[in-house]
């Protein structure tokens, strides 16, 4: 049976950032430090670009994000993640192979 190892496909994938304009953006960060018990965008983001930092605060750094949806869908109870496809030009490059 073929494995495939994820982080070597993530790996083929090219990302160009639009320096200082971030397509995905935390609309309250008190909100994810003093309400949200779960966390669970800091699990389930592919390219984990949410992080816990152990002291209650969520940071989320968009660089590699996949623009697959799953945050923005993910954050039901507290809709706390403004969500846009990046620019023309940024973003994600997908290389299969
Ligand atoms: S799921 Fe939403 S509210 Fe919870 S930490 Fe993530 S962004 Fe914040
Ligand atoms: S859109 Fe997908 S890859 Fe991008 S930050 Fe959200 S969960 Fe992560």
């Amino acid at each position: 049976m073929m494995r495939v190892n994820v982080e070597e496909k993530l790996f083929q994938n090219r990302y160009k950032v639009d320096a200082g304009r971030p397509h995905i953006q935390i609309r309250d960060p008190d909100v994810c430090r003093s309400q949200c018990q779960a966390q669970q965008c800091t699990t389930c983001c592919p390219a984990g670009c949410y992080t816990a930092e152990g002291n209650g605060a969520v940071t989320l750094i968009t660089d590699g994000c996949l623009e697959c949806g799953t945050c923005r869908v993910i954050c039901t109870e507290f809709r706390n993640v403004d969500w846009e496809y990046p620019r023309g030009g940024f973003g994600i490059l997908f290389k299969f192979g």
